[in-house]
């Protein structure tokens, strides 16, 4: 286990190993970026690295080497006592915060709540509160707190003293994939740490090793389906959105092509049974999500299904030498085009980020699925 585990972050680990170098490690972290992209694993390294009872050098990585003067950086030794149960999950100076602690807080009140938000609550009791306490194995306490853009307000305004004098021996880092959702106040007190979309040759090549089950089409896709970010990619395998999309590849043709056998309004009913049982499967892995954010993230899937082949036509018309992103339906994009044209396909994009907009902020469900496939239809043909 090796800070070097996280690859292509190249700007998130210039920062960290600059502070390290220097000696001079920030005391609070924001780690923002896209979902699934290491900003987990990265914390997780750093937290070892911190916690770690005889660091050792490790060489830098060619792609970091050029940067530094020095050509090794101290490094979680991995078989020290404190590598050893930090691994195991099991350091007491290691604290991974999230919402669902709340099963685990002392008021009774407090653990009958749905964990919708990471709450004040929460904060207190297992961040705030343990910031105070000596480190149990002396070296230091380290805070990993997950969907830190879930503290609301209150939340995050507790935590502000913290943030901005933590005790000496403590490391707050905050993982936020909506940076837009803290706070100036939170966002003023950390180093914020920026972490990018990986590249897709990276997550395909993640996608066999971890999920050598896949076929080759189907892994293919879901690696450009996911914009780089491997967790979206694995999501997109495990929940089957494969078979669902080579469906919807056939429904988006014959819509474009204003030949649907179905009218526009027919499709409704089939996108919201597959957002409902894709919605079910995320409840399976979030036991405290709504059913109404269940469906949502269904619907922000099949969203981005239906948008990559609109994408994929207008690329083509672009002449873009991009690869589609359903290479395995190129028969779809081609007859998008053919009935629409590049400028109804960039309309036809803006419709479905509008939608995912108004699906984001509590639209009508039923209405908001029926006008999308209305105006979807009645794009100017070519
Ligand atoms: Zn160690």
């Amino acid at each position: 286990m090796s800070l070097f585990d996280v690859r292509h972050q190249p700007r998130a680990m210039r920062v960290l190993l600059r502070a390290a170098g220097a000696g001079r490690m920030p005391h609070a972290y924001i780690f923002a970026g896209p979902e699934g992209v290491g900003k987990e694993m990265l914390a997780d390294r750093l937290a070892r690295r911190l916690l770690c009872g005889a660091p050792t050098d490790r060489p830098l990585p060619p792609e970091l080497a050029a940067d530094f003067e020095v050509d090794r950086i101290p490094d979680a030794c991995g078989v020290c006592e404190d590598c050893r149960i930090a691994a195991a999950g099991t350091h007491p100076d290691l604290h991974l915060v999230h919402r669902q602690l709340n099963r685990q807080h002392p008021d009774a009140a407090v653990r009958k709540q749905q964990a919708l938000t990471l709450g004040v609550e929460v904060v207190r009791h297992f961040l705030i509160e343990r910031a105070c306490t000596r480190p149990l194995r002396g070296r230091a306490k380290v805070f990993i707190v997950r969907e830190a853009e879930r503290m609301g307000e209150a939340a995050q305004n507790a935590l502000l003293k913290t943030l901005e004098e933590p005790p000496a021996d403590t490391f707050i880092i905050l993982i936020v994939s909506s940076l837009d959702r803290m706070l100036p106040t939170t966002r003023s007190r950390c180093q914020l740490v920026r972490f990018a979309a990986l590249p897709t040759v990276f997550v395909h090549d993640s996608l066999a090793r971890l999920r050598p089950e896949l076929g080759a089409t189907e892994r293919a896709w879901a690696a450009r389906q996911a914009e780089g970010s491997l967790g979206e990619a694995l999501r997109l395998c495990d929940d089957g959105v494969h078979a669902l999309k080579q469906s919807w590849g056939r429904r988006v043709a014959d819509l474009a092509a204003g030949t649907a056998g179905l009218a526009a309004t027919g499709l409704c009913e089939p996108f919201e049974t597959d957002a409902k049982a894709l919605g079910r499967l995320a409840a399976q892995r979030d036991p405290d999500m709504s059913d109404t954010d269940a469906t949502r993230s269904g619907i922000r899937t099949l969203l981005g299904v239906l948008a990559g082949f609109y994408r994929d036509a207008l690329r083509a018309g672009l002449g873009s030498a991009d690869d589609p992103i359903h290479g395995d339906q190129p028969e779809v994009a081609a007859s998008i085009l053919r009935a629409c044209g590049p400028a109804s396909c960039a309309a036809a994009l803006r419709e479905l980020a509008q939608a995912d907009f108004n699906f984001a902020r509590n639209a009508n469900l039923d209405l908001a699925i029926e006008s999308l496939f209305i105006r979807l239809a009645r794009l100017d043909r070519a």
